[in-house]
């Protein structure tokens, strides 16, 4: 397709999604003056820096930076690619995009998913009907009512029952002329030497959908007595289970309203508390939380409680997913549940408050860890005691934060029955063997690698590096607001090396179009890499036309790298002030070295005679 035609579609797919309704399923937004604002999805905060303008169709978050129109929003919150952004957002608007866009092999996938989709949303409705329409379904909905269903509920999560004769489906699809092979690819048809039968006979149904709504598979319960006692659709081009989380599309608005979400189990347990007002909930269908589940949560929150029954919560499967969310950079908290219940055994014998009661009263990772390793331990013998206290060790040496970590050997230390004296002075020998074998591998990883710029590496996440990265920052968005600064602000910056790559490749492709005209730059020149970045900081410029103190920033720039340069020669020199004296060469060098730090200073003094030290 021709460029032209191709930006004329970008633009009316931009102009029939409105960025506030947009965002606003992602972000609880409030209005305030002409703009919008909410917590920023893209980092965590409390207080509310996430800025959309309606007037102007962009987003920017005054705290992390990111920012851009709705396309980079969705790129960025739903993790996906331009065209698989332009897709959804057309799609979300009923605008159908002209499919030579697609390559052949591109296109025929597309259009086989789009067949899986259809026949899954076929199978919905026939299951459906079955279980709310027919003298068949009566048993099902018999089920229903004695687990505490609502018929409510179960149309919002649209239960089905598939019948329990051979080919039903089979005969449906073949009436309304549909290829029983791809039926076969969806998993809802089974081929064998007499033809093709149901694959789902006699189950209380699930649909499991994406999280746009659309269903990729299926649960099945058995009603009768039969095993397996659930089965689920096979792996399709559009079900990948470790993938999914049953009820995320019914749970999106609570969990962001919520700010929070509580995984279970079982479809049952999801239904029962979305039936009781709790909207949080999705299931993991399995215990194990796979690294794709634990990336499709933090799109949507910040935090997550588990809610499985006792049993299933200390299985090591379990603790892995856990891992995974916590290493994500997830919260993560357990709710204790009452040995053999589940919530929904709780919600219907004790209550949504029991059930909220619970959530609200759950233990940290470490804790709920803590719990289960003194659990297996027999804390009455010496020998229990000091093996609950190794394998504590083990957890205690991966949290960071001292305070916690403080509190946690403290509740540790009564939890086993032992003094926080003897305790402390274990943990110190644990702690001092583990740095010991870290300094081991450090040497060896840094004798790797000798030729690795080391010294830029040790500023990284040092708060003076913000800083830095933030001036840095600051200029090239200088440069973008006036053509004027870009000289001044090319001069300081080249000088230097940039701390970041991005910054460094932004500035390099920055001067490479100078040359030709129109400024600032059309995004479309930059490479994917810094494209996010130009664009954050167009939109800032937009959100926030003050103009950017480029003298200060130039001016503090440089006097960090002086400064860094002084300390430098001065380690060199103190260094080599205390190799053999008598030394010809390295005496020459040190007088070399002295000279350039005093050389240093005065420029220092010179060019900022009232610089305190700090930046
Ligand atoms: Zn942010």
């Amino acid at each position: 397709m021709d460029r032209l035609k191709q930006e004329k579609i970008i633009e009316e797919v931009k102009q029939n999604n409105e960025i506030v309704a947009v965002i606003s399923e992602y972000v609880n937004l409030k209005e305030k003056g002409r703009s919008f604002i909410g917590l920023c999805p893209f980092h965590g905060e409390k207080t509310p820096s996430f800025t959309v303008s309606r007037e102007k169709q962009l987003f920017h978050c005054f705290g992390c930076g990111a920012g851009g129109d709705v396309i980079n929003f969705i790129m960025r919150i739903e993790n996906l690619n331009f065209p698989q952004t332009l897709r959804l957002l057309a799609e979300r608007v009923n605008i159908t995009l002209p499919n030579e866009q697609l390559s052949p092999t591109l296109l025929k996938k597309k259009e086989e998913r789009e067949q899986l989709y259809k026949l899954n949303a076929l199978a919905t409705s026939f299951y459906q009907k079955i279980l709310f329409q027919t003298e068949t379904g009566k048993q099902a909905l018999a089920y229903l009512e004695a687990r505490g269903i609502s018929r409510q509920a179960a149309e919002k999560f649209r239960l089905g029952y598939s019948p329990p004769h051979w080919t039903r489906l089979v005969e449906v699809l073949r009436k309304k002329g549909l290829s029983l092979n791809e039926a076969e690819k969806a998993g809802l048809v089974r081929g064998g030497t007499e033809g093709f039968y149901d694959r789902f006979r006699d189950r209380l149904m699930f649909p499991i959908s994406n999280s746009r709504g659309q269903i990729i598979g299926f649960g099945g319960r058995i009603l009768g007595e039969e095993q397996p006692k659930y089965l689920n659709s096979p792996e399709t081009v559009i079900f990948q289970k470790g993938r999914c989380l049953y009820g995320l599309f019914q749970a999106r608005e609570g969990i962001r309203k919520a700010r929070k979400a509580i995984i279970v189990e079982g479809y049952l347990d999801v239904i029962q508390a979305h039936q009781h007002g709790v909207e949080q909930v999705v299931a993991s269908l399995g215990t194990a939380l796979t690294s794709d589940q634990v990336r499709t949560l933090k799109r949507y929150t910040k935090e997550v409680i588990i809610a499985y029954d006792a049993d299933a919560a200390g299985q090591s499967a379990t603790i892995r997913g856990l891992d995974l969310l916590d290493e994500a950079g997830v919260e993560v908290r357990v709710a204790m549940l009452p040995e053999g219940e589940d919530p929904d055994s709780l919600v219907r014998k004790e209550g949504t408050e029991k059930f909220l009661h619970l959530v609200e009263q759950s233990v940290d990772l470490f804790t709920f860890k803590l719990k289960y390793i003194l659990g297996k331990e027999d804390l009455s013998t010496p020998i229990g005691k000091a093996r609950a206290v190794d394998l504590v060790f083990a957890l205690l040496s991966r949290v960071k934060n001292k305070i916690a970590r403080e509190a946690y050997i403290r509740q540790t230390a009564a939890a086993v029955g032992i003094s926080e004296e003897s305790f402390y002075d274990q943990w110190r020998i644990y702690e001092y063997n583990l740095r010991k074998n870290k300094e081991r591998l450090d040497i060896k990883r840094s004798s790797r690698h000798t030729n690795d710029n080391t010294h830029a590496q040790q500023l990284i996440s040092t708060p003076e590096k913000k800083k830095v990265l933030l001036l840095e920052r600051e200029l090239l968005r200088g440069c973008l607001q006036e053509k004027e600064n870009f000289g001044r602000i090319k001069k300081t910056l080249m000088g230097i090396e940039c701390s970041s790559q991005l910054s460094a490749s932004l500035l390099q492709q920055l001067i490479e179009w100078d040359v030709s005209g129109e400024w600032p730059p059309p995004a479309s020149v930059f490479s994917p890499e810094i494209r996010t970045l130009y664009i954050e900081l167009l939109t800032e410029n937009e959100m926030n036309p003050l103009p950017v103190d480029v003298e200060g920033c130039c001016r503090r720039l440089r006097q960090y790298h002086l400064t860094r340069e002084i300390q430098r020669l001065q380690k060199e020199v103190a260094a080599s002030s205390e190799e053999k004296e008598g030394n010809t060469s390295s005496m020459q060098n040190l007088h070399e070295k002295l000279a350039l730090l005093n050389e240093l200073h005065k420029k220092l003094r010179e060019e900022f005679p009232t610089f305190s030290g700090s930046l």
